[in-house]
């Protein structure tokens, strides 16, 4: 690790942890890139990094093609992870899990609106290539007999390609392969943007130092909004304090998946089971009219009454056997919320040359880090998309007011 930047570098990513690192990754691994990529990350502790604060699940069942592509690549990249971030032929453990998502629709029939929206999804997820069933209520009860399926109409569960893995890992084994494709990783934080008109020429450090750019590429997680500021661009991203809960239940309820209910409460095991029983993490995002204020950096404090008045008795009505739990640890971080359509912004801002986001993942970024360092490597070295194209997802939507909305949203 380096502590003194290059006085320049070809291309110089704002942030380091999974989105930072797989685009440091993928740009390096690329034998037509030939140039020096430098990454600025001002904490490499990653204590307050979303990639480390993660719920680390991955699905498929999205209701736009472009989150469904995005997603069915994050999957065969995290199944085939030695053939891609091996070191010295050590392949990183990211423990991958594929115990799928439920997402469980309410009311009395197949006519209700979430059933139908179950169904719609259901019908793009399939038609994309996703591996995904869908259940009536009997067949709710005979999959998941652990299931109070009383208010249930339907529910939809990924068979294959959706689960959980170690997000530290992942991050860590992009860092890892990008440092040994000659990346190299600078401890600072970039705190001014220098830009004459269309050119971003450079960026100056918190050090002191100044570093000669040819492409900026903000990956700063919940700070992207400051870093694009820096540069004269506003993107409507903001830091959303999310909170992680554990508890263990005693009895064993074999194949929970993750598991979201109609209340948008949701959870999934962690880690594997034991002769005691099993862990879970767990939480529930604000809802409709209830408070959501922005994140201060500096308050990482868990909200004690949440889990307690809102989130256990809802998980408790779904899954009978959480009558009985203990509950455990609990962890706050910071969602980089997208408000215009809680989808991320990636790749080039109009009007400036050589300015590349990856922003705003709304939750749902480390899943997606594979997808995305693979697209924005490709538009930084030729200047559009070759493999996938995720120009649904451009920052030029917000001008014409084109939103990427998303009928399941965790
Ligand atoms: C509680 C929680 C649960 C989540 N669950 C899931 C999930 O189940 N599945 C999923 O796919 N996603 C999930 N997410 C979202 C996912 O973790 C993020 O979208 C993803 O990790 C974003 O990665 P990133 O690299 O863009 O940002 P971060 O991981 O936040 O990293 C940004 C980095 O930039 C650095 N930085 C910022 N400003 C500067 C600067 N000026 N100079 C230098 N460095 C700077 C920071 O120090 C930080 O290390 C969850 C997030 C949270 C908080």
């Amino acid at each position: 690790m380096s502590d003194h930047a290059p006085v320049s570098a070809d291309v110089v990513i704002v942030g380091g942890a999974a989105i930072g690192s797989s685009i440091a990754y993928h740009l390096a691994q690329d034998p037509a890139f030939k140039g020096r990529i430098v990454v600025v990350e001002k904490d490499p502790t990653y204590a307050k990094a979303a990639s480390a604060l993660s719920a680390a699940s991955i699905r498929q069942q999205f209701s736009t093609a472009v989150n469904i592509r995005i997603s069915l690549y994050g999957i065969g990249f995290l199944r085939q992870l030695g053939e891609h971030l091996a070191v010295d032929g050590e392949v990183p453990v990211i423990d991958l899990h594929e115990g799928g998502y439920l997402y469980l629709a309410s009311g009395a029939g197949p006519d209700d609106a979430g059933a139908v929206i179950l169904r719609d999804n259901h019908a793009i997820q399939t038609r994309e290539g996703a591996d995904i069933a869908l259940f009536d209520r009997a067949g709710l009860a005979g999959q998941f007999p652990w299931l109070n399926v009383e208010d249930l109409a339907c529910g939809s569960w990924g068979r294959t390609g959706e689960g959980w893995f170690d997000g530290w890992a992942l991050m860590q084994a992009f860092r890892r392969k990008a440092r040994a494709l000659g990346v190299t990783y600078v401890t600072d934080e970039v705190v001014d943007v220098v830009r004459q008109g269309r050119v971003i020429s450079g960026v100056t450090l918190k050090s002191g130092d100044r570093m000669a750019c040819g492409t900026l590429v903000n990956a700063a997680g919940a700070n992207g909004r400051k870093v694009a500021a820096l540069a004269g661009v506003d993107i409507p991203v903001v830091p959303k304090k999310r909170f992680v809960y554990t508890f263990h239940c005693k009895q064993a309820l074999a194949g929970v998946p993750l598991l979201i209910d109609p209340s948008g409460a949701w959870c999934r095991p962690e880690g594997r089971p034991d002769a005691a029983g099993q862990m879970f993490i767990g939480s529930i995002a604000p809802g409709e009219g209830e408070a959501d204020p922005e994140m201060d950096d500096h308050d990482f404090s868990v909200d004690p009454h949440l889990f307690e008045d809102k989130l256990w008795p809802l998980l408790a009505h779904r899954i009978p056997a959480f009558e009985e739990i203990r509950p455990g640890r609990a962890w706050a971080g910071p969602y980089d919320m997208n408000l215009f359509d809680h989808n991320a912004i990636l790749g080039p801002v109009e009007g400036i040359d050589n300015l590349v986001l990856a922003n705003g993942f709304s939750g749902h970024g480390l899943q997606q880090s594979p997808a995305v360092g693979r697209a924005l490597a490709e538009w930084v070295l030729y200047g559009q998309y070759r493999t996938l194209d995720v120009s649904d997802l451009g920052f030029d939507r917000i001008a014409k007011q084109r939103r990427v909305l998303e009928k399941c949203i965790i």
